[in-house]
């Protein structure tokens, strides 16, 4: 191991995808060129990018009226696509402000149509998940983020609705199980738990498609023309698909999602179970919204913040600084984080506690 990486994304990966990707940009699979160097439309790459949509697709269980696809831009982009796309500008689309993220998104939605920010958390620095809304039943849908990694609150139920529902799942995607074909969208950068930064997973209903008739939507911009086009409608960010699709043939070696969930509960149990106890530290978000992938607290003693950094580091713990908004420490657990990453972390909290008492 190199050392213990807790950043928040781009962020750790499995060795053996990094190797196997490190192989590939000299040699891809013996064809004596890089995987950089190769047409995205010869027979191998679209036999990467197959195998990634199929993976997706096998992984989290989608039904047959979705259609994967592995966009270029970010989940930032898919805060325009998804409105421009799904919202009529006469009408009104609800979204739930949980966030930095989620407030992007609405910002976004609002340049297409209207929006119903039918919750928020913000008066309470979002330290929690909205329960109490109504969604307006003719809203064209409603958009939560699934996971606040700059928070760390996460959503543990799905708000039944019957409208369509989309989700930012970008910092918990393939993370725990879930009922996904209850949602009608779905998209996530890749770079948390599904790869490397350059590619968005992008998972859709077919049916939602179309039926928006007050504006052009721009060729590269319409779902439509990259399902047809098999997700290459123009140059895929080929090697960012490649990583993504040995990511997810190792998460499909280590039992699917339901395997993966459960190392990430045990994860999380440990190091919000040392939070409770450990007397200089303390959460800070309430206990039923805490995330599983990104667990955010602060030390009663701020002033010992920075020594608690230097000291990590010399553990060769790194990136759990805090993000600016909400301060103190943010430990990101993702899929690739292994289990003891997360004990010598719990070891350096109760070390570093006993030498302050
Ligand atoms: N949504 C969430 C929940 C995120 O955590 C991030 C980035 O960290 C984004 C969206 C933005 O993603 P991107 O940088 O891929 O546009």
């Amino acid at each position: 191991m190199k050392v213990h990486n807790f950043n928040a994304g781009p962020s750790v990966l499995p060795n053996e995808v990094l190797y196997k990707a490190s192989k590939a940009l000299i040699d891809f699979e013996g064809s004596g060129m890089s995987i950089l160097e190769i047409g995205h439309r010869t027979e191998p790459f679209i036999a990467v990018m197959d195998e990634a949509r199929n993976l997706v697709r096998e992984l989290m269980q989608l039904d047959d009226d979705f259609e994967v696809l592995f966009l270029h831009g970010g989940a930032t982009t898919q805060f325009m696509q998804v409105p421009m796309n799904l919202l009529e500008s006469s009408e009104t689309a609800a979204y739930v402000d949980t966030g930095v993220w989620s407030n992007k998104a609405i910002k976004e939605a609002k340049v297409f149509g209207y929006v119903d920010v039918v919750a928020s958390s913000k008066e309470s620095n979002y330290n929690h998940i909205p329960k109490q809304f109504t969604i307006p039943p003719q809203a064209s849908y409603l958009h939560i983020t699934t996971n606040n990694t700059i928070y760390g609150t996460q959503w543990h139920m799905t708000p039944v609705t019957d409208v369509p529902l989309v989700a930012d799942m970008s910092s918990d995607i393939m993370s725990r199980s879930m009922d996904f074909n209850k949602y009608s969208l779905i998209y996530a950068g890749v770079q948390k738990n599904m790869g490397a930064a350059g590619a968005t997973m992008v998972a859709v209903r077919k049916s939602i498609l179309g039926k928006v008739s007050s504006r052009k939507i721009p060729g590269i911009m319409d779902y439509r023309n990259h399902i047809e086009n098999g997700s290459m409608l123009n140059t895929p960010p080929v090697f960012a698909v490649y990583i993504s699709m040995l990511t997810l043939r190792w998460l499909k070696e280590q039992g699917g999602i339901p395997a993966i969930e459960k190392i990430n509960d045990k994860k999380a149990a440990l190091l919000y179970d040392e939070i409770d106890h450990n007397p200089l530290f303390r959460g800070t978000v309430v206990k039923e919204d805490r995330s599983k992938m990104n667990a955010c607290f602060i030390m009663d003693k701020p002033e010992m913040e920075e020594e608690f950094l230097k000291f990590c580091k010399k553990e060769d713990i790194v990136g759990i600084k805090g993000h600016r908004l909400s301060g103190g420490f943010r430990v990101s657990m993702y899929n690739a984080l292994p289990y003891e990453s997360v004990e010598v972390m719990v070891e350096a909290m109760k070390y570093f506690s006993l030498k302050k008492a």
